[in-house]
Parts: C-alpha cells; structure tokens; sequence
C-alpha cells in the first residue's frame, strides 16, 4: 500500500512579515516551519504503517528550493521517501494551480497511490481548498477534518472518524481516497539522532515543470484564477464601549440608544 501526503513549508507564525510595498509575505529570511497540520497528517500516515505494516509512507511538496527543508523533517520523522515539486514557472500558485500541479505530478510519479492525506489547512494561505481541489481534480474521493483512521479487512476501503461542529462522525469509503487531517489526538513526535542521521540517506527527489505534461498557461501565477492583491494586519480601532451585560433588558437598551446615536438603526 502507499499512502501519500502533501505537505507545505509555512513561515513561522511568530515572524511573519509583510512587504508594505508589494503587500505580499516576506519570505527572504524569515524563519520556515513544516505546516503543523501537515505534521499530524505525517503522525497518521505513519501511525497507520505502524499498525497495518507494508506501507509505504511517501512526502510530496511544491515549493521553492528552500522548501527542501520541510521534506527533510518529513523524512526525519519516518517517512520512507520525498519529492519537492520546484520550478520558478510555479512561482505565485493559487490553491487552483497548487492542486493542478500536484494532481500531475502524482498521475506522472506515484499513479499506483492508494490514500493521499493533507493537513486541514495551512496556516499561512488558510484556504483548506487544496486538498478537496486535488481530490476532484484526481476524480476520488475525500473526507475533510479527519482525525482518526482504519483500513477495512480488504484494505480497498478506509473508516474516517471525523469532526464534526457537535461532534464526530465515521465516514467510509473506496481506495483510492483522500483525507484531511485535524489535530485530533494526535502528538508530533520529536525525531532522535538517529532518525536525523537516517533521513540523510533516503531519497528526496526534485520534480521540475519540464518533468509535467502541463502548459506554461497552467502554472504558477498565469495559471492562477485567484491573485493575492495585497496583505495587511487588520487596523485596530480605539475607544470601543463596553456594556455591561448583568441586566439584559437595560443592556439592550443601552446598545439600541448606542446603535441610534450611530445611525446604525
Ligand atoms: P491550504 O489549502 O490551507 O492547505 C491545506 C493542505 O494542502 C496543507 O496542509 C497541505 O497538506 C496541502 N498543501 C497546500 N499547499 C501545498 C503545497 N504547496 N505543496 C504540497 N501540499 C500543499 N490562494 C487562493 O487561491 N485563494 C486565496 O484566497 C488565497 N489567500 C492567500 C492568503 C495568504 C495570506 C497567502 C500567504 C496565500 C494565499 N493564497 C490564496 C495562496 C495560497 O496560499 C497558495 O496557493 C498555497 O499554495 C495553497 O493554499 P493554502 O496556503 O491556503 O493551503
């Protein structure tokens, strides 16, 4: 069995910035992590080799070169291999031409996948769109917000337990298949030595744009029906009023008296 797993290189949280300029993120310099969520979808895959045995656990990220970072914690955590999707022609990829591209690159170098697991989101873009855009572009089936799975007697089909707003709920279906993952009880392990010294001999291959049957309008920001115009931290307003709640009706008719004085009513 192979199970494969998207995985993105995100800036890390605590440093990010943004060109005033351009109004885009400053990557140059700024500390880069594997996506957190990426990480869990790691802890499942490999949880699953654990249980079920003969599976081959397989990272694929698009990214720039630098990206090769997060392939090699991916490999330090156990996975067996890693492909870094990199090309400047993939440079400004919405989630559309993201999971364009990574859909091609799987039907080009690991068609014979049996269950592709994604991170719930990213937390820098933030969409969650890539992994249902690759699930329909791929034609298979997905179910969102995973956070535990097992594989039915056949192994052609997998049990989903999954978050719901008040809850969970088990979704099965067929293999080929694709799920997200949410935290869920999962834990990221932290690799040791040896497992560090271990990932430098596995095999991290470079897939470039010349390597994908796709045309140059597919990729990157031509192929991108959505544009990042600008990014900006949301302006915080002063001088708010606090009303005090503990007597409702007056409260409620302080904010009408308030939202009057405002025009807002
Ligand atoms: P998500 O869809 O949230 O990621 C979910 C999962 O998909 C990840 O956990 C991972 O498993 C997989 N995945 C995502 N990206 C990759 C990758 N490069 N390689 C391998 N696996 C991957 N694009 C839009 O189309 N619409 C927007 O509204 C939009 N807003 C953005 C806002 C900001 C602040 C930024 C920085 C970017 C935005 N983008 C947007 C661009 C978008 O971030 C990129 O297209 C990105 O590659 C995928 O989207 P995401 O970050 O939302 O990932």
């Amino acid at each position: 069995m192979k199970i494969l797993i998207c995985v993105k290189q995100v800036p890390e949280i605590t440093d990010v910035r943004i060109n005033p300029e351009t109004g885009t993120l400053i990557r140059e310099g700024v500390a880069s992590i594997l996506n957190p969520f990426c990480e869990y979808a790691i802890e499942v895959g490999l949880d699953l080799r654990r249980h079920y045995g003969d599976i081959e656990v397989v990272t694929i990220s698009m990214g720039p070169p630098q990206a090769k970072a997060a392939l090699m914690r991916c490999l330090e955590m156990g996975a067996d291999r890693a492909i870094l999707l990199s090309d400047s022609k993939f440079a400004g990829s919405d989630t559309w031409a993201t999971a364009l591209t990574l859909a091609e690159a799987i039907r080009t170098t690991e068609s014979d996948f049996d269950l592709i697991l994604v991170g719930k989101q990213a937390i820098d873009g933030d969409t969650a769109q890539v992994g249902p855009e690759l699930a329909e572009i791929l034609g298979i089936p997905q179910v969102m917000y995973g956070v535990g799975i097992e594989l039915t007697r056949n192994k052609k089909r997998i049990r989903v337990k999954r978050e719901m707003e008040k809850g969970y709920e088990t979704v099965e279906i067929r293999l080929p298949g694709l799920v997200s993952v949410s935290k869920g009880p999962m834990i990221r392990s932290v690799s040791s030595f040896e497992e560090i010294l271990d990932a430098r001999k596995k095999e991290l291959r470079v897939v470039t744009a010349s390597d994908l049957i796709m045309d140059e309008d597919e990729l990157g920001l031509a192929g991108s029906p959505t544009q990042v115009v600008k990014i900006f931290p949301p302006r915080v307003k002063k001088g708010g009023e606090l009303i005090d709640g503990s007597e409702a009706q007056g409260a409620a008719q302080k904010l009408v008296e308030f939202l009057k004085e405002k025009n807002f009513v």
